[in-house]
């Protein structure tokens, strides 16, 4: 099944297309489903597993970040696209929606969710991953919207600075760029964004992007 979907994958990629979202799916319950299900088993023998259901957790969490990204927040047929804070993040970068006090909310969740985990059940440890990459998403994505994160986040900085500044429908990974490489959403040219579109994207300027 696994090579099966591996070479569908190779066909989009061959076609320079986006993989639908059906095969995104199927492709990742192929992969986390098998071991997720051994490690549930495994889950009160040693720590090792509890560990690994932790960072299984946090993968699941890239994958959530770039499906709801890409298939809800931009979808097509979606009416109301430009009344939504998505729209006018895109079209005003500087301002992000999530407010200061709900990403704590969040983190302090994900310690709370990591404590159960490690006092009340260790089956909750795969969740509190989930939660965990939500909180870390919810800081990266501010940062990456800051002139500093051009020295210490680079690349991440750069990737998404592309979905912001003319390539809406690539590049939807935030906190991780591995599913749109794998499902051909990273595109391939690497754009000269101007020093003038970056100064909106950061938030320097009230001038605002087309979105
Ligand atoms: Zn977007
Ligand atoms: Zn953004």
């Amino acid at each position: 099944m696994i090579f099966y979907l591996l070479g569908l994958l190779s066909y989009y990629k061959i076609r320079n297309k986006p993989v639908p979202a059906s095969i995104c799916l199927l492709f990742f319950g192929v992969v986390v489903i098998p071991p997720g299900t051994t490690l549930y088993l495994l889950l009160n023998k040693h720590w090792t597993f509890q560990a690994l259901a932790f960072a299984g957790g946090l993968f699941c969490w890239t994958f959530i970040e770039y499906a709801v990204h890409r298939f809800w927040l931009h979808r097509k047929n979606n009416k109301q696209y430009h009344t939504t804070d998505h729209f006018n993040h895109h079209h005003n970068p500087g301002q992000i929606f999530t407010s200061h006090i709900k990403r704590l909310v969040i983190a302090a969740s994900s310690l709370l969710a990591i404590w159960c985990s490690i006092f009340l059940s260790h089956y909750l440890f795969m969740p509190a991953g989930i939660l965990s990459g939500y909180a870390v998403y919810g800081y990266t994505h501010v940062w990456l919207h800051k002139p500093w994160a051009t020295k210490w986040l680079p690349h991440l900085q750069k990737f998404h600075m592309r979905h912001h500044c003319g390539e809406t429908e690539k590049c939807f990974g935030v906190t991780f760029t591995w599913w749109d490489k794998l499902f051909n959403t990273s595109g391939t040219i690497e754009r000269n964004i101007s020093e003038k579109v970056k100064e909106v994207y950061l938030g320097n300027t009230k001038q605002k992007l087309i979105a």
